[in-house]
């Protein structure tokens, strides 16, 4: 029985991609399963194996739950990252969608953003460490090898992209107001969604590597020549784009794969971010490091 990716990759899908038709699926592993194995927590799906034709297998969870269930602010963000890593992730793919808040950016683009900002309200955990004061670096909010790997394949593939940008991430569940979105504009963000934060910083929490591919469905409402956006106008936007995503999705997933992680730093997030003194850290904190060390 399948239980481990040997590639590393683990994929979380979002919105407009919540499972992978056409590739072939090589095991489902169960929450019960993982929670039973973490001893922790389980993950909010099951965590889907998948193999591509030349054999590259990854890992895949869809963050929103079947049937798009949970909002941004109720995703399990820490259960999704720590079940993917007791399967072997080390190398996380973010996919979402989002807003465009830089003008030069066409619709449709695949944006492969190198930095965050957080314009969540603080209702999401944001830690695996509640019972420890645990302060990893924020400085490379994403690989720096992983990032124009990304890119650079899915320009590749003759699709639009754009390879870095602040990515700022919103609490929702509506959509911004014209003034916090011309805020947004006027600070030179570039994306704006509700998703990938806390999940970044808690992939980096994990060791892993973090790259983050959105798809850019719509203008924001602060550029007020374009239509406002809707569910309607996202869901329109996926169906025309979220085909240049799954085309190139493969050959993204075999580009991380054959990446070599001792080039960056990621894995040894936690290395020096433990303040609190040994003695005083608990079993499950203790267990919780070593599986994001391994
Ligand atoms: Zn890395």
């Amino acid at each position: 029985m399948i239980t481990q990716v040997q590639s590393g990759v683990g994929v979380i899908g979002g919105s407009g991609l919540d499972d992978l038709p056409g590739i072939e699926l090589v095991a489902t592993i169960y929450p019960e399963t993982i929670g039973n194995q973490l001893q922790i927590v389980a993950p909010d799906e099951p965590i889907k194996i998948f193999k591509l034709n030349d054999g590259t297998d990854f890992a895949f969870i869809g963050r929103h739950k079947k049937g798009h269930i949970r909002n941004p602010s109720r995703v399990k963000y820490r259960e999704n990252i720590l079940g993917l890593k007791a399967v072997g992730v080390t190398k996380f793919l973010h996919v979402s969608a989002c807003g465009i808040l830089a003008a030069q950016v066409e619709e449709g683009t695949l944006a492969v953003p190198d930095d965050l900002f957080d314009s969540t309200k603080g209702v999401r955990p944001r830690t695996f460490f509640a019972e420890a004061a645990v302060h990893i670096g924020m400085e490379q909010p994403f690989c720096p090898h992983l990032m124009p790997i990304v890119h650079n394949t899915i320009g590749t593939a003759d699709i639009p992209t754009s390879l870095g940008g602040t990515y700022n991430i919103i609490e929702g569940p509506q959509f911004s107001t014209p003034a916090e979105s011309r805020d947004f504009i006027s600070r030179g963000f570039c994306y704006n969604g509700m998703t990938l934060m806390p999940e970044v910083p808690l992939a980096h929490e994990a060791c892993g590597c973090s790259v983050a591919v959105l798809i850019c469905t719509d203008y924001d409402v602060g550029h007020k020549k374009h239509k406002p956006v809707s569910v309607e106008v996202v869901k329109a936007a996926l169906k025309r784009y979220i085909g240049r995503l799954q085309l190139v999705l493969p050959n993204i997933v075999v580009a991380m794969a054959a990446y070599d992680r001792t080039k960056c730093n990621c894995a040894s997030a936690l290395d020096n971010a433990v303040q609190t003194e040994e003695e005083f850290l608990g079993e499950s904190t203790m267990r919780l490091l070593a599986l994001c060390k391994k």
